[in-house]
């Protein structure tokens, strides 16, 4: 299995974020430069979609407007870190380039987060799926990793057979809005193999950007009568 071998990677040579030599001694994957450059996500958030508010509004976490209007399909998202360098790079590395000497940074900033992991237990926790042809040609699903790095005490509960991407749509990067839902409409089904009903959900992706994919996870997780659904992703855009 390919996360069991991932887990005891050691710290690169060289700083992960800006390649200049590194000190083994140093026990990080980043100079003291990189570190201080990684932003992470802090209260006040949106209690539902966890987007970042003001802090004017009397400092707590609240519903932002865009909830209040309109019900997410998810009961719950929350990120780590801000979709900039250091992390960003790392994630592209991973993503693009199956690199996975990625994982003892990523590992790091998880480790560091000030924000915990809070939600479950879950009975279930599944990795947004790649399509299998898309899979065949990146070599690893970005999303499988993290779910394996931001939930490794509940290693068990990693399903990434659950949902199944049915059709193969355009990336979504080259897209907007309106376009990006009608894309994903059919993107999703409940693997048959998986009993969802009401069972506790947590999906997990690299990026939250507009939150359009894992939406139509949530509703097709929904749909197939499961009971809640959290989403954690490793950043935010
Ligand atoms: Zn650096
Ligand atoms: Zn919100």
């Amino acid at each position: 299995m390919v996360l069991t071998s991932l887990w005891n990677i050691g710290f690169p040579a060289v700083c992960s974020g800006c390649r200049r030599p590194l000190p083994q001694s140093e026990g990080s994957a980043f100079c003291a430069a990189c570190l201080a450059e990684v932003a992470y996500i802090c209260s006040p958030l949106c209690v539902r979609c966890g987007a970042e508010l003001s802090r004017d509004g009397g400092g707590g976490d609240r519903w932002c407007g865009s909830c209040l209007k309109n019900h997410p399909a998810f009961d719950f998202a929350r990120s780590l870190v801000w979709y900039r360098e250091p992390a960003s790079s790392l994630l592209l590395k991973l993503k693009f380039h199956a690199d996975t000497r990625t994982v003892g940074g990523l590992l790091q900033l998880i480790r560091a987060a000030p924000g915990r992991i809070e939600g479950g237990p879950y009975d279930l926790i599944v990795p947004v799926p790649l399509h299998p042809s898309r899979l065949r040609s990146r070599g690893l699903n970005q999303a499988l990793i993290l779910a394996g790095l931001l939930f490794g005490d509940w290693r068990g509960k990693i399903e990434p057979a659950v949902l199944i991407r049915v059709e193969n749509s355009v990336p979504q990067t080259r897209l907007s809005g309106a376009s990006r839902r009608t894309n994903l409409k059919k993107a999703f089904a409940v693997n048959a193999r998986f009993d969802v009903v009401n069972r506790s959900i947590c999906i997990v992706d690299d990026v939250y950007t507009t939150g359009t994919t894992v939406s139509e996870c949530a509703k097709t997780l929904k749909r197939g009568g499961a009971r809640r659904i959290d989403v954690w992703t490793f950043a935010r855009a």
